[in-house]
């Protein structure tokens, strides 16, 4: 007994503890692990049952992470997948996906975490592990895992916040993990302008009647930041959300204020005339599912995202429908997005910017937009893994024992999966899509659309010249129209004088994340091995744990 107690007091040996084992001892209380004899009963049923328990879960967490593991997930003959998301913890995503499976009677097995919480390690034979750091509930939670699949709530990338998780994007590519929306697509939305020129792409193939884009002007420093011919005018800088890093300048003598702030920030600055707007209009695609709402300000800050707004459905058109099915081509697919834009005073729309799956959802419908993305994600999941070809076995034929640190520990029990194929598959759709963290406060209502929204089905026609203010609720008669699939659209197909640019390099794009033909599990011609190999693992790790 002293035996085992002094190998619990080794911090050596809890750092080379393997998945998930941490979890169990790393609790702020007891500062020391119990000894065996008095199991903590404070915590969850992976402790209660003691050191032999724990030992029970180390044996069942390595053989989980290498493939065999599967019913002790999910109970005796259940077999699961790990979906990591990530997002802050407001939005409990294990509520929606609770009750989901795959194909094949796959449990889904959720793990959820924002970018400051995890990192990960890849490597070019295509195995790969993620380690979780985090608190919840006052516990510190520590584990390792093979993600299966990814969903990606949060901005990787904000210059406000001083945060960027690009790398962690960059690794996940690396490691191949397939996703919604593609890798690919949210790397390239971490620079607002660079995205914005996919926009002007598609209004250089539509015209600005069918794709009406706000003019922008880009400005890769403040150097060239010398003058605008009219005013005002809004100055973005750099890459920031929320409304942050957005002025509103009225003259000359502030714009070269605004200049010489871009001079300290030593980033880019786009600049857009100021649009005297009614609202904004904000279309969203799930999948395949489409809404559109208004926003108006109520607190009367010109950005209706800061301050208090007031948020109404309104029915989707036709017109809004090919907005941002456009959009949704971008990067090679955006299985989840939405397009903003501005309505003006004058009658106008003003396309300003497109999000990704990072978009917040919004107003009375976040329930059923959440379960919407949780079906998408099970969708795509069953896509991803269901089209994996049988991988190639790269697994070095001698595992080394891991020496010390819960990572090497986790990568001791990983699977090499084939690393993702080179560009070239077919195009793989993208999308998904939520949110409940608004900054502002929404007083969500239905209401039907003003003369310049369109119903649904009705003839489209081109935005109506002049403006109607918005009614609040109670004077609108609700008309909601949630557009289901495609076909029970009206489109309104814009005529194409060329073929669409995007189209084409998009398919090409997306064939880098063709994951249907990326395998992240090992074929049954290959289990006999990998078992064997586990087993040999774990004798390993016991003989580590009783030799002295
Ligand atoms: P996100 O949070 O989606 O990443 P953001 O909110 O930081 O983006 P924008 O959407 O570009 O930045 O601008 C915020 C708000 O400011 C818009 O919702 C809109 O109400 C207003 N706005 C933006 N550009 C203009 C413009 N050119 N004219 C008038 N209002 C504008």
């Amino acid at each position: 007994m002293n035996f085992l107690r002094r190998r619990l007091s080794d911090s050596s040996f809890i750092a080379n503890l393997p998945n998930g084992y941490m979890t169990d001892l790393q609790r702020p209380e007891p500062p020391q692990p119990p000894p065996p004899a008095e199991p903590d009963r404070r915590q969850s049923g992976q402790v209660s049952g003691g050191f032999f328990s724990s030992i029970t879960n180390v044996v069942k967490q390595t053989a989980a992470s290498a493939g065999l593991g599967e019913q002790t997930v999910g109970g005796p003959g259940r077999r699961s997948r790990i979906l990591l998301i990530i997002d802050d913890p407001h939005t409990d995503w294990a509520k929606c996906f609770r009750g989901k499976k795959l194909q094949g009677d796959f449990d889904i097995r959720i793990e959820q975490a924002e970018f400051s919480e995890i990192n990960l390690v890849a490597h070019s034979d295509g195995t790969y592990a993620v380690d979780l750091q985090m608190f919840r509930n006052g516990a510190k939670v520590v584990k390792s895992f093979r993600p299966d699949f990814v969903f990606i709530r949060q901005h990787s990338f904000s210059m406000a916040e001083n945060e960027d998780f690009r790398n962690l994007i960059i690794g996940m590519q690396y490691a191949g993990i397939p996703s919604v929306n593609s890798l690919e697509s949210i790397y390239n939305f971490c620079d607002k302008p660079w995205v914005f020129s996919q926009l002007i792409s598609a209004y250089k193939s539509m015209g600005a009647e069918n794709f009406p884009l706000i003019e922008q002007t880009y400005y890769p420093n403040h150097k060239e930041m010398l003058a605008m011919p009219t005013f005002p005018v809004v100055v973005k800088i750099g890459h920031a959300h929320s409304g942050m890093g957005k002025v509103k300048i009225e003259n000359h003598y502030d714009f070269q204020d605004i200049a010489s702030v871009v001079a300290l920030t030593q980033t880019y600055a786009t600049t857009e005339p100021f649009i005297d707007s009614k609202y904004d209009i904000r279309i969203q695609k799930i999948g395949n599912n489409y809404k559109a709402y208004m926003r108006t300000s109520i607190s009367g800050n010109w950005k209706t995202n800061t301050g208090s707004a007031m948020l109404e459905q309104v029915a989707m058109t036709g017109r809004y429908k090919f907005w941002v099915d456009t959009c949704s081509e971008i990067f090679g697919g955006l299985d989840i997005c939405a397009v903003k834009v501005v309505h003006g005073k004058d009658g106008k729309d003003y396309i300003i910017e497109v999000m990704d799956c990072t978009m917040p959802v919004m107003g009375e419908q976040q329930v059923e937009d959440r379960q919407l993305i949780a079906d998408l994600v099970v969708n795509k999941m069953n896509q991803a893994l269901s089209k994996t070809p049988i991988p190639s076995p790269q697994r070095p034929t001698a595992t080394t024992q891991p020496q010390s640190g819960t990572m090497k520990e986790s990568e001791q029990s990983k699977i090499p999966a084939q690393r993702p194929p080179p560009q070239g598959g077919p195009v793989q759709p993208q999308g998904l899509q939520s949110d409940s963290h608004q900054p502002l406060h929404h007083l969500d209502t239905q209401r039907s659309p003003g003369q310049d929204l369109l119903p649904q089905n009705e003839p489209q026609r081109p935005p109506p010249t002049t403006s109607q203010q918005p009614r609040s609720v109670g004077q609108m008669p609700p008309i909601v129209h949630n557009v289901e699939s495609q076909s029970s659209l009206q489109t309104e197909p814009p005529p194409k004088t060329q073929p669409h640019p995007q189209l084409n390099k998009s398919q090409s794009l997306t064939n880098a994340f063709n994951f249907t033909q990326s395998s992240f599990f090992r074929s049954s011609s290959n289990e006999d091995e990998v078992k064997a190999d586990t087993i040999r693992n774990l004798r390993n790790s016991f003989a580590s744990l009783f030799s002295d």
